[in-house]
């Protein structure tokens, strides 16, 4: 546990697969986190994090980012339509392109701001009715809407469903995104990221096997 500990793992990894020292990125997932923990991670010479939540990301990065103006902030989590400006303002990649709705409003906000964010398009491997995220079937749809509203994806992202054996999950979004031609894939967590970077991530997102585990205080 720990950053030194999950890099050192994912030196391992990549260099198992086969993968240049460095090839993955290390998103360290720090929402929900208490400042000393994230702060202790900075101090360390990480500098690259990921939020769910625009509000929480907007309390705390544009202070540390005084201090730390190299740090790149990925948006992770499910991004509400009314948020678009505020995150294309604020992070340096959305990882959550989930609907043509939301596509439209961060194209407008891309414009305005002449700011362009990385873009993963999440896609919803396992079918979950439940879960955010293009089904893959639908996918080629999405991507062809996308070309003229000139929002050019870097790659996809999924979150295999809880409990399932991720392999065969990670394995569809690389098919998808090769096909598709895009070169990145952000796959893997805490519990699973050895086996993303196995099956080709360029991202991975670790939150508590860095941080430790997230308190979201008592039950409301
Ligand atoms: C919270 C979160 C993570 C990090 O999860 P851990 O299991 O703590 O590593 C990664 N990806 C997404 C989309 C998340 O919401």
């Amino acid at each position: 546990m720990g950053l030194d500990d999950i890099t050192r793992r994912l030196r391992a990894a990549e260099q198992d697969a086969g993968r240049k020292p460095g090839a993955v990125k290390l998103i360290a997932v720090s929402k929900v986190q208490p400042p000393d923990r994230v702060l202790d991670v900075l101090k360390q010479g990480h500098r690259v994090f990921g939020e769910n939540y625009v509000q929480e990301a907007q309390a705390k990065w544009p202070d540390w980012r005084e201090t730390w103006p190299d740090v790149e902030l990925h948006m992770i989590g499910p991004l509400q339509s009314n948020k678009a400006k505020q995150a294309v303002a604020l992070f340096d990649a959305i990882h959550t392109l989930d609907r043509m709705s939301l596509a439209r409003k961060l194209a407008q906000a891309v414009q305005a701001q002449g700011r362009s964010p990385a873009l993963f398009v999440q896609v919803n491997t396992g079918d979950e009715p439940q879960k955010a995220g293009i089904l893959a079937d639908e996918l080629p749809g999405f991507l062809d809407q996308l070309r003229p509203m000139d929002l050019i994806p870097q790659g996809l992202m999924c979150i295999p469903p809880e409990h399932a054996d991720p392999q065969p999950h990670f394995r569809v979004l690389r098919k998808l995104a090769q096909d598709a031609g895009l070169p990145a894939l952000s796959m893997g967590m805490s519990a699973d990221f050895e086996t993303a970077v196995a099956e080709g991530a360029t991202h991975i997102r670790v939150g508590s096997a860095i941080f430790g585990a997230r308190d979201y205080g008592p039950a409301q």
